[in-house]
């Protein structure tokens, strides 16, 4: 018979990583029975609270004629490995079930798109009797069910390793320059390795998890290419995932809702209405006017030089917006300014006759040329040139979240790259 098993929730701040369990799992799992393709590593929504970091799950199928047996495989994993600040979910759901795999579906939406009531969960589990197992509360039923239902319509494939067990928490020894000769090779088909501009090897986290890197793409030989020019300390093993990250898959399309609201993610079209401001720290804020009313921007200190196009823009443009709505301020992922505004400043007007500029001739009494006693009434208006293009622009890999779509997966024209 086949099975999914869903798993969430199994790593806190002081360690451990859910896909890193799901892989022990997986190779236990095998000596026995069948895991069917690749597991699936799946973001849910980026701005709940609850998360360890990057708010992910994990789902696999398998193949096995003894579930009791994988059930006592997966129990067995989670209580040797979860975190003890975890809070542990695991399912065990039969597709064949088709009404059960669409509620999994609309669960999954809700828990990509919004917030998920830990009673919604268990109703369900209720509701179709789902082998589960549970430790403590089990708030990671939530993402353990949802990363079942999930239905990839866009997908990528990350492919991480995992540290050797005595390297866990001690510094990750790498070649940089191995990374970024990695980046060149592969690059477009495997994206955010290093981050050029800000001299970052951004595929290797700095948490005290048993990740020693992860090389994001769409296809599969430059992963294996990438991982073949890097160097670094000795992994103990690696594995592919199929993912929905880099996918915009969390954004909301501003017409499928009435308003907005805090813990989502938007893309949004309006005017910039207030020019760019800064406050100390170098965070950048505007305001633009949207079909919801006024709303803030923000571009924060660690979206880099993506900074300096939002400090570029000016009262006028319209701008589609894509972000995370949090404190009622859409922290932008990317940004599409989709027509410039022509942008005037007044002046002196400049005389006929000598081509100088004009001075004032008091107050209310217009310009004049002192040498060739011209006169004028009103001052001038130059067109300024504009330091931005019209185009897609987007935070640089050190700033991206994980399901953020980069340009160089969008089909779209005027992109304007950080790399
Ligand atoms: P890592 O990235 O290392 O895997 P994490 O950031 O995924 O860590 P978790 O430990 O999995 O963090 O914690 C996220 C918790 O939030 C899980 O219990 C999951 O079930 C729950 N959760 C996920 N999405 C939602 C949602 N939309 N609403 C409510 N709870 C959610």
């Amino acid at each position: 018979m086949l099975i999914w098993i869903g798993i969430d929730d199994t790593d806190s701040r002081k360690g451990m990583c859910t896909t890193y369990i799901a892989s022990l799992i997986i190779r236990e799992i095998e000596k026995n029975h069948k895991v069917i393709g690749f597991p699936r590593l799946i973001r849910l929504n980026p701005n709940i609270p609850f998360k360890t970091r990057g708010n992910g799950a994990v789902s696999f199928l398998v193949d096995t004629e003894d579930l009791a047996d994988v059930i006592d495989i997966v129990n067995e994993h989670v209580i040797e490995y979860a975190e003890s600040e975890s809070d542990p979910g695991v399912v065990f759901i039969n597709p064949e079930n088709q009404k059960l795999m669409n509620s999994l579906h609309k669960l999954s939406v809700k828990a990509l798109k919004d917030v998920v009531k830990l009673d919604e969960a268990f109703f369900i589990i209720g509701k179709f009797f789902i082998p589960h197992l549970k430790f403590k509360k089990g708030r990671g039923l939530i993402g353990a069910l949802s990363a079942v239902g999930m239905n990839l319509d866009d997908m990528t494939l990350e492919l991480l390793t995992y540290r050797k067990r005595d390297r866990f928490g001690k510094k990750r020894e790498i070649n940089k320059d191995s990374f970024f000769q990695a980046d060149l090779l592969c690059y477009p088909d495997v994206w955010d390795t290093v981050d050029w501009y800000n001299d970052t090897v951004v595929c290797v986290p700095n948490s005290p998890d048993p990740v020693l890197f992860g090389l994001r793409g769409d296809k599969l030989e430059k992963i294996i290419l990438a991982l073949k020019t890097v160097e670094c300390e000795d992994y103990d093993f690696y594995q592919i995932f199929v993912t929905n990250q880099a996918t915009d898959m969390h954004i909301i399309d501003e017409d499928e809702v009435e308003s907005l609201d805090n813990f989502k993610s938007y893309s949004l079209t309006g005017k910039v209405i207030e020019k760019p401001y800064e406050i100390e720290g170098g965070h950048v804020f505007f305001k633009i006017d949207t079909r919801f009313g006024e709303i803030t921007c923000s571009a924060f200190e660690p979206t880099k030089q993506f900074r300096n196009v939002i400090r570029a823009l000016f009262v006028g443009d319209f701008v589609k917006v894509y972000g995370a709505m949090k404190n009622s301020t859409l922290n932008i992922e990317k940004i599409n300014l989709i027509r410039r505004a022509r942008v005037f400043i007044e002046e002196n007007p400049i005389c006929w006759k000598c081509k100088k500029r004009m001075e004032s001739a008091g107050r209310g009494k217009g310009f004049r040329c002192r040498e060739c006693k011209t006169t004028a009434n009103y001052k001038i208006l130059r067109e300024i040139k504009r330091e931005i293009e019209e185009g897609f622009y987007e935070v640089p890999p050190v700033a991206r979240r994980h399901l953020s779509k980069p340009l160089v997966r969008m089909n779209v024209r005027n992109k304007h790259i950080f790399r």
